[in-house]
């Protein structure tokens, strides 16, 4: 029987990212994933394979715009889809690749298979008929999550889908029903809106991106709609029916009124739930929490001292950085180092264009703690760089401390603030106060210039800009 000082099972950015720490730091490794690719959710059907379709479908729409630069474009410009589709899928085993020589050049060793406890030191994989069981000294769950749906809703992978499907559909949709207006919705209604269907997003809370400030949810929604997406706040799907090629979304708003929307698409994008699926954790003494996350301490060691889960399978943000961050504090914490991770210091992005990024506490949430604050903005519009390439849309905000001006929150919308998050981290991991960051030089012109901007207004209320 092969034996193992670490056995990862799970292959998504959480278990191999822990898996090469764990070489790095000497440990003898194997990793166990279920499917012949490896990468998980993120590099097969999530981050990856979404940002391809939406700089795809961005290219697309910003060809529409090329007349105001004076390009002139003869003849008609179509979309394949199929095409856009194969380019993703290339992208996707191009990184699944990566990661497999990844694997091979830490010397870590893969199986593929389902990996199963038999005890808590034992692990079976599976894989058709065969199987073989491995000794594992330590154990790191990292069996990521599975897409969810509402209790009444039957997926049928078709015209009812999930975000997988709607990754590889075979044409765009005249109308795309959304339920749910988190971010997985968002994004991929942005794609199928950008490449010509008519798209509905409806949304059981007040506002879509909830998790959000506020005021990123407001310039969102109110870019989106300018675009074309529909919204539909506040409203309780109830029933959800398929006939032939048609889909039917019935909804009812708080106060009982009914909305029907007729689609020939419905994307179910209410979530994701942690997967421990064939896991047969119980015959190890894991024990999980009511909602069937892996229960974990701050070290995030499970019920059983040698066994430890991270990202999606447990609490917290389901967010490929913070399961690579996890699957590195294992590691170092089974190498008897003191990893640490400030989880108000993970950052939410949003990839739509104008794309939404945030670090830190919201305005609401800082409401909700009774604490002072000051508030600076700065709008894109005011930006040279924002003028010189037309993207117009979206702001920096900055919460700072009323007393003592250090960075509680950094809420930004606009081009490539996916990018300028990285900024608003450092300053947070640094504990800068927002005159810190008004007295750096940012490069000029550049979106960035609204990071120093906004920290100036918050600081001592004197932009320089507006
Ligand atoms: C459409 C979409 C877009 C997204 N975009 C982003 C984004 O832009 N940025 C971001 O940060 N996050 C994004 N996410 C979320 C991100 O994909 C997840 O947070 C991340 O993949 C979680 O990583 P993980 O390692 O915990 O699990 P996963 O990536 O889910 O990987 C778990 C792996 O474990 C395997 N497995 C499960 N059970 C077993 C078993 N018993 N034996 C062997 N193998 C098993 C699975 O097959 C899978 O490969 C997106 C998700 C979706 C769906």
């Amino acid at each position: 029987m092969s034996s193992f000082d670490v056995v990862i099972i799970g292959s998504g950015p959480g278990g191999y990212v822990s898996a090469i720490r764990c070489a790095q730091l000497g440990f003898k490794t194997a990793i166990i994933e279920k499917y012949p690719t490896l990468g998980g959710t993120c590099l097969n059907v999530g981050c990856i394979p979404s940002k391809a379709l939406l700089a795809s479908s961005h290219h697309y729409e910003e060809l529409q715009h090329f007349a105001d630069h004076g390009i002139e474009v003869s003849g008609k410009v179509k979309v394949n889809l199929t095409k856009m589709i194969e380019r993703k899928q290339a992208v996707v085993d191009q990184t699944s690749g990566g990661v497999k020589f990844l694997m091979d050049k830490n010397k870590i060793t893969v199986f593929e298979g389902v990996g199963s406890f038999e005890d808590a030191t034992h692990i079976k994989i599976t894989n058709g008929k065969k199987s073989e069981v491995i000794e594992a000294k330590n154990t790191i769950i990292a069996t990521g999550s599975k897409p969810s749906t509402l209790p009444f809703i039957t997926i049928d992978k078709e015209r009812i889908i999930t975000s997988t499907e709607a990754l590889k559909l075979s044409e765009v949709p005249k109308h795309l029903v959304i339920i749910g207006g988190g971010v997985i919705g968002i994004e991929l209604g942005q794609v199928y809106l950008r490449l010509g269907a008519q798209v509905s997003v409806v949304e059981f809370m007040d506002r879509i991106i909830p998790g959000m400030d506020g005021a990123l949810s407001k310039e969102l929604t109110k870019v989106l709609k300018k675009q074309g997406m529909k919204f539909y706040t506040s409203h309780k799907v109830k029933e959800v029916t398929r006939k032939g090629k048609n889909v039917t979304v019935k909804a009812d708003d708080a106060k009982g009124n009914e909305l029907v929307l007729e689609g020939d698409y419905c994307l179910v994008a209410v979530g994701r739930r942690p997967y421990t699926d064939g896991l047969n954790v119980e015959k190890a003494g894991v024990k999980l929490t009511e909602r069937g996350q892996v229960e974990v301490n701050n070290h995030l060691q499970t019920s059983v001292s040698n066994i430890y889960a991270i990202g999606d399978v447990v609490k917290g943000a389901m967010l490929a950085h913070k399961a690579e961050e996890e699957g590195v504090m294992v590691a170092e914490y089974l190498a008897g180092q003191k990893p640490h991770i400030d989880y108000n210091l993970i950052p939410g992005v949003v990839y739509t264009w104008p794309e939404v990024a945030a670090v830190g506490k919201t305005e609401e949430q800082l409401k909700a703690d009774g604490v002072a604050y000051k508030v600076g903005n700065f709008p894109y519009r005011a930006l040279g760089r924002a003028r010189a390439s037309s993207d117009l849309d979206g702001f920096v905000k900055i919460l700072a401390d009323a007393k003592t001006d250090e960075v509680l929150g950094i809420h930004m919308i606009g081009a490539r603030c996916a990018d300028l998050i990285a900024e608003a981290v450092t300053a947070m991991e640094f504990r800068a106060s927002a005159e810190d960051i008004s007295r750096m030089s940012h490069a000029h012109p550049t979106f960035a210039e609204a990071v120093k901007e906004a920290a100036l207004a918050a600081t001592d209320n004197r932009p320089l800009h507006i």
